[in-house]
């Protein structure tokens, strides 16, 4: 089985199977070498006449010129945006509106390969994920929501229905298409219009959106993508013609906008950061808890905001889950996301990879014990060993700060009590889970846990049925489900 080399308080730990590589096909994902700005139902050209690129983080190698969005291209997105909503959309029956909303949906379902490959080449995550998770998720949430399009009424009964206007949407790199979705479905739905902001390193997935929203025949003005960085997001949020501001992203940005709509009319949703509790319990299934973790933190490079980045284990099983956890570490296969073998893939950006380092130099400093995967890293790209830290104190900053990396801590616990104050001793608040035979522990923990989603014997389970937020430092509003309807409408 796996075998350890010991070097001052990190352990490297070795399993040595070699897999003869799949790599999946990049044939089916056309990516042109620039990209405007979707404005009013056309690609224009910004109006800085600026264009960044953006990379395959797993080879360093350009993708694509993107178009770089400043104050002018904003103002004129919003203009787009107001007119679509003032003299199409809003106007349209509930029911033509939802024909728009399932059409997109199922240009998606068409073309599904082809936005996983361009998520993998774009993000770095691996091809299963982006293949077998974020893209039907995607085309599941415009369908969820072009189903209740027109049945508004029943959702909110007695309620008089009431679009917002102009929502400007802001979203990061981790899940980026699937952001996309969760934001544009729901706000379309209910009846309003949209700008929208990827994220600078992960622009590629939105644009093709673009391409299929254009093709959809959907009103010009009703959906608008603009692509840049920190500054066009700033220009979207303090545009005074908006009537929503939904943002995912770093709790430090969050609160920037938090203060720019301070005093304004705008609505806001935020789902920032977190650091998630996963808590196994001495009665739990044990295998399937030490497999539950891994997916928690370690697929997805441990970019996901409601990542189980903190694990309690309860004392008596802390040996056994120890080992078992160490053994599948260290057979987790790091490298090319393209690869359908693939576990972890790309880090997302060197500069999120430097971030990562640098946490990892803090469990060195502070003394922790650490755990890493051995494997061959590919010499290109941005690659990250999943690493485990052990002698972990609550202090920690490593227990305490949002990581955004594969990185898990563990702690022990002893009783119920114990574990709900360390779990709930963190500035956030998104997501939690509970590893339990006993459905008494399952609902004591619910109602005790300050988390917005807490999943029981499993983890990062999602569909548009389900609400997703936070509480805390990990932001306010729901998205997903009603609620997720609910935050577009007056
Ligand atoms: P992450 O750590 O996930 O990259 P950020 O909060 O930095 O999170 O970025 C999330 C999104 O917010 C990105 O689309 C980014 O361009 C945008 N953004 C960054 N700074 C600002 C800002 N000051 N105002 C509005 N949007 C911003």
């Amino acid at each position: 089985m796996s075998k350890a080399v010991k070097k001052n308080n990190t352990v490297k730990l070795d399993f040595n199977i070699e897999y003869a590589p799949a790599p999946e096909s990049k044939a089916s994902a056309k990516i042109q070498p620039s990209y405007d700005l979707f404005i009013n139902g056309k690609f224009e050209k910004p109006a800085s006449k600026k264009y960044f690129d953006t990379i395959n983080p797993a080879t360093e190698e350009k993708l694509s010129s993107i178009a770089e969005a400043n104050a002018t291209d904003v103002n004129k997105a919003v203009k787009a945006a107001r007119n679509a909503y003032d003299n199409t959309w809003s106007k349209m029956p509930a029911k033509e509106r939802a024909k728009y909303i399932y059409r997109i949906a199922r240009m998606i379902q068409e073309r599904a390969r082809e936005f996983a490959v361009i998520e993998t080449l774009d993000g770095g995550k691996p091809i299963r994920e982006s293949r077998d998770i974020d893209i039907p998720l995607v085309a599941n949430h415009f369908f969820y929501y072009a189903g209740w399009t027109d049945k508004l009424a029943y959702a909110f009964p007695n309620k008089k229905i009431q679009s917002l206007g102009v929502a400007g949407q802001i979203i990061p790199w981790n899940f980026p298409l699937l952001m996309a979705a969760w934001k544009i479905a729901p706000a379309l739905a209910t009846g309003n219009t949209v700008v929208l902001k990827p994220a600078e390193t992960t622009s590629l997935t939105a644009l093709k959106l673009a391409e299929i929203i254009q093709e959809s025949d959907l009103p010009p003005g009703v959906v608008n993508i603009i692509t840049g960085a920190g500054a066009t997001g700033a220009a979207i949020v303090n545009h005074p013609d908006i009537n929503k501001i939904a943002f995912t992203g770093s709790t430090d940005v969050g609160k920037i906008i938090q203060r720019a709509v301070a005093g304004t009319n705008k609505k806001v949703t935020l789902e920032l950061g977190g650091k998630a509790a996963n808590i196994i319990f001495d009665d739990a299934p044990i295998d399937q808890a030490v497999e539950g973790v891994i997916n928690g933190i370690f697929f997805n490079q441990g970019h996901v905001c409601c990542a189980g980045s903190r694990l309690f284990v309860q004392e008596s099983v802390y040996d056994i889950i120890l080992k078992k956890l160490k053994d599948r570490l260290s057979t987790l296969i790091v490298g090319n996301p393209m690869d359908k073998n693939t576990d972890i893939g790309a880090i997302n950006s060197k500069q999120q990879m430097d971030n990562i380092h640098k946490y990892l130099r803090i469990g060195e400093k502070e003394g922790l014990e650490m755990y890493q995967n051995n494997c061959v890293l590919p010499k290109k790209g941005f690659f990250i060993r999943p690493t485990l830290f052990t002698n972990v104190a609550q202090s920690s900053r490593l227990a305490q700060e949002e990581i955004f990396g594969p990185v898990l801590t563990i702690q022990t616990f002893r009783t119920d009590d114990e574990v709900i104050e360390k779990a709930n001793n963190t500035p956030f608040g998104l997501s939690a889970g509970v590893w339990t035979d006993k459905g008494s522990k399952i609902f004591n923990l619910t109602t005790k846990l300050r988390a917005g989603v807490i999943w029981a014997n499993t983890y990062n389970k999602f569909d548009p049925t389900s609400p997703f937020g936070g509480y805390k430092e990990s932001g306010y509003g729901r998205e997903g489900g009603l609620h997720g309807l609910g935050a577009y409408l007056k």
